[in-house]
Order: structure tokens, then C-alpha cells, then sequence
């Protein structure tokens, strides 16, 4: 049966911890972040709700700009450890004076790893006035990447919980450490491109300044469909032909450091019993159904706040990541559907291609 895999990589003349730190020292990089109103909605309701950080040691875990520690020192937390390993820490440390919060933020510009390698005690010993009495209970961090896991900055995150959950024990502390966000989960959905086309291309090239364009609209969009990587960007909700199946639910209070090398889910879509799928035909069930392919996103959970990068809310930088059948596959129709029992079944494989757990290979295979 047709299957689909995609690696992706970064460039091997660099370390790939070099290459990824320098990607965030590029503030177009933040300003992407920054104007994502979706992202921002569900950090800013969190950090700034006095319920959740009031008189709260904070850890944010690669704070970037600095913005959800400012948030979290805004709304009430009893201080903030900022831990930025990016150059952009330099000016970070400026930001935070121009905010007037240099005493509730404490700025640690070097890796999650690196403070772990020092030891529990050498922090302790550091930090002793703002942890005396209570112990870290926020830990804080905007760590997702496309489909969730590309960029591999969850181990980190894990890593500073772990480490900050030793910090805790070792001051006699027991109290528990709530992560920003709790759950996590990847999605997956059958699509047709058809709408898509319709939205990114035909509209486009059908009538530029009245001239008839169509022919490069269809050229376009072939080479798009050939490439060989993931197809990020925001995919139509009509595209759907199911509200979405989950691959992975992720517990971070809870998750191993090792539990996202490899994610593999055999799903079964029963399409035609889905809502997404009658939105799409209305009420005549088609005689078939061309499926070209799958398309991928995610949601954060903390407590009742949501972030949901699905096709059918607003979009975000996140957009969706799709993978499109072999062109043989999509063109004879080889995955269609001619009978309402019928189910797509399908195996997903997100595997780790290095062991920084950055890069992931996405792999479809029907079934
Ligand atoms: N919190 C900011 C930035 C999020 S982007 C915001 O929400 O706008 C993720 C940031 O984490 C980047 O700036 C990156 O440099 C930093 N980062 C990633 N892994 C890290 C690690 N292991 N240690 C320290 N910083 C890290």
C-alpha cells in the first residue's frame, strides 16, 4: 500500500546546538511569536490570572524576549528564574529593567543543561534567599514546534522539571510542580486538496488584473505537491474529511524524557461517520472519495485554557504540517472510498532522526 516518509534536516557543517541557539538569536524569529494572537491569548490569560501565579516561584524555560516572565512577574508571582541560552539573554536583561521587574526576575542566560550540570547544590547555594521557605511550583515554557515535536525542546523542559523537582526535595519542599501547558496532544486527519487548491491557488492565478493565469496557478501547485518536505502552512477546514484522530497524548507533569523518541499509532477513520466529513459532502454521500493525504497539528491544555492549532480554529505561526500520498497514489485515486463501513486505516510514525531529538522523520503508511 502507498506509504510516505519525510526527514528532515538541519545543515552538518554546524553543530546542530550551534545552529539551533543562533535561529533564536534572530528577532524576526520573535517578532513571528509575538504577533501570533492565538499563542499569545493562552500564555497571557495563564501568566496574568493572580489565581495561578500569586506568590509563586516561576521557572520560564527558554524565555526568548522575556515576555511570559514579564507576565508572570506582573501577576503576582514571588519572583521568576528567566533561563534564556540565546545572545538574545544580553538584551534580555535590559528588557526586564525597562519593565521595572529586575527584582522579581532573575535572568539565567545558559542552557537548561548546563544548570542541571552544575548540580542542585551550586543552585541552591546561589539562589538560597528566593527559594528559602517555598520551593519552584511554575515551570512555564513555549516549547512547541511544527506537528509538536520538530525542534526538540521538550527534553529540555523535562530535563528543568526533573531538575527542579530535585531542587524541591533537597530544600525539604514538598511541594508539587504544575507545568504551562499540562497536556499536549498531536492530531491527525485525512484530506482533500481540492479546497485548498481552490484557496491558495486558483484565486490567485484565476484572475490576476482580469488576465486568465489558471495555467500557472495548476504548474504552482504541482511542484508544490512534488516537493519532498512536509507542506507547512495553514490547510482550509474544507479540506478535512475528519475532525481529527489523536497520535499522542502527552502528560508533561508526568512524561520520561525518552517518551517522544518515537511515536507509532495505528488509526482506523471511520470517515463517513464524521462530522467533518458530512460538512464536506453535505447530505449526498459521494460514491467516492480521493484522500491525498494527512495533515497534522496540535493543542496545549492548562486547566481550562486551550491553544488549538487545528484547520478549524484561527490560524497560528504553527499553521499545520502535511504530508501528501506519492503522486501515483493521488492520481489513479488509489485511496478512495466507495462504501459508508468502510475505514481509512493508517499507521503514524513520528521517529527521531538524531539524538538531540530535534529532527523527526514523518512516516504514513496505509494499512
Ligand atoms: N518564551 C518565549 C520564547 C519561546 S521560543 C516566548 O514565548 O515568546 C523558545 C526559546 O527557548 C528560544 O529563545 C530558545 O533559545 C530557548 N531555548 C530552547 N532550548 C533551550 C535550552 N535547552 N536552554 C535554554 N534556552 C533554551
Amino acid at each position: 500500500m502507498p506509504s510516505q516518509q519525510f526527514a528532515e534536516e538541519y545543515d552538518s557543517h554546524e553543530s546542530l546546538q550551534d545552529q539551533y541557539f543562533d535561529a533564536y538569536a534572530d528577532l524576526g524569529v520573535h517578532r513571528v511569536m509575538l504577533a501570533d494572537a492565538p499563542r499569545m491569548s493562552f500564555y497571557r490569560q495563564i501568566l496574568t490570572c493572580e489565581a495561578v501565579v500569586r506568590d509563586r516561584v516561576v521557572v520560564d524555560v527558554g524565555s526568548g524576549t522575556g515576555v511570559l516572565s514579564i507576565w508572570a512577574g506582573r501577576g503576582g508571582a514571588r519572583h521568576v528564574f528567566s533561563i534564556e541560552a540565546s545572545s538574545l539573554s544580553l538584551a534580555q536583561a535590559q528588557v526586564i529593567d525597562d519593565n521595572k521587574l529586575s527584582d522579581k526576575i532573575t535572568l539565567l542566560s545558559e542552557t537548561v543543561e548546563d544548570i542541571v550540570a552544575e548540580g542542585v547544590a551550586s543552585f541552591i547555594a546561589t539562589h538560597e534567599a528566593l527559594l528559602r521557605g517555598c520551593g519552584v511550583s511554575l515551570i512555564v515554557s513555549e516549547w512547541m514546534g511544527f506537528y509538536l515535536l520538530h525542534e526538540g525542546m521538550l527534553p529540555s523542559v523535562i530535563r528543568a522539571r526533573n531538575f527542579f523537582a530535585e531542587v524541591n526535595a533537597k530544600l525539604g519542599i514538598l511541594c508539587p510542580i504544575e507545568m504551562v501547558p499540562e497536556r499536549a496532544t498531536i492530531r491527525v486527519a485525512p484530506i482533500n486538496c481540492a479546497a485548498y487548491y481552490e484557496e491558495r491557488y486558483r484565486k490567485f492565478w484565476g484572475g490576476v488584473e482580469g488576465v486568465d493565469l489558471s495555467r500557472y496557478g495548476k504548474m504552482e501547485f504541482e511542484t508544490q505537491l512534488e516537493a519532498t518536505n512536509p507542506l507547512i502552512d495553514t490547510v482550509p477546514s474544507a479540506c478535512l474529511l475528519h475532525e481529527g484522530a489523536t497520535v499522542a497524548e502527552l502528560e508533561l507533569t508526568s512524561l520520561p524524557e525518552d517518551a517522544v523518541k518515537s511515536l507509532c499509532r495505528v488509526i482506523h477513520f471511520n470517515l463517513c461517520d464524521s462530522a467533518a466529513f458530512r460538512r464536506h459532502f453535505g447530505a449526498t454521500q459521494p460514491a467516492s472519495v480521493a484522500v491525498d493525504g494527512f495533515t497534522v497539528w496540535f493543542e496545549v491544555h492548562f486547566r481550562a485554557w486551550s491553544l488549538n492549532t487545528s484547520p478549524c480554529c484561527p490560524p497560528t505561526h504553527w499553521k499545520q504540517t502535511t504530508i501528501l500520498l506519492p503522486a501515483t497514489a493521488r492520481a489513479e485515486q488509489l485511496v478512495a472510498f466507495t462504501s459508508p463501513e468502510a475505514t481509512l486505516d493508517v499507521e503514524l510514525r513520528l521517529l527521531a532522526t538524531d539524538a538531540a531529538l530535534r529532527c523527526y522523520s514523518i512516516e504514513f503508511e496505509l494499512k
